[in-house]
């Protein structure tokens, strides 16, 4: 089913609608394991409000923005890739290679990560 402008499949993990493995989760921001990995640790770090794409980003979701990166920081610390790093992406629209219209980054780390996705 096509999602609605007001809805995604993240605001159905958010509401418990769905289910899916969560790593953290505060007011604001939920993290949630991806459903098809492509990295052994590839987590997906959401806003609870459905900002579509970073194009509809405005200045007032920079403080939400950071907070989405500190918590990539903290959970890459936890999952023990910090030191040999890890990739953060956000991918924005058709050629961009999002698939899900509601805002996320995705932490991805466990293996070499080539340039390419
Ligand atoms: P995008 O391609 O939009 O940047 O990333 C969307 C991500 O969401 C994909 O990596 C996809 O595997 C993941 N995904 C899609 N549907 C679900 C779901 O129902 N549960 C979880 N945990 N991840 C999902």
């Amino acid at each position: 089913m096509q999602d609605s402008v007001q809805d995604s499949i993240f605001m159905k993990i958010i509401r418990r609608e769905i289910p899916a493995t969560i790593e953290y989760e505060d007011d604001d921001i939920i993290a949630i394991r991806d459903i098809q990995p492509i990295a052994p640790t590839h987590i997906l770090i959401i806003p609870k409000t459905l900002i579509p794409t970073v194009n509809d980003l405005a200045e007032a979701d920079a403080a939400l923005l950071g907070r989405m990166v500190l918590v990539a920081q903290k959970l890459a610390k936890e999952k023990g890739i910090a030191e040999n790093g890890y990739r953060l992406v956000i991918n924005v629209n058709k050629d961009g290679g999002q698939t899900v219209f509601h805002l996320h980054l995705h932490l991805l780390g466990g293996r070499t990560l080539a340039f390419t996705m």
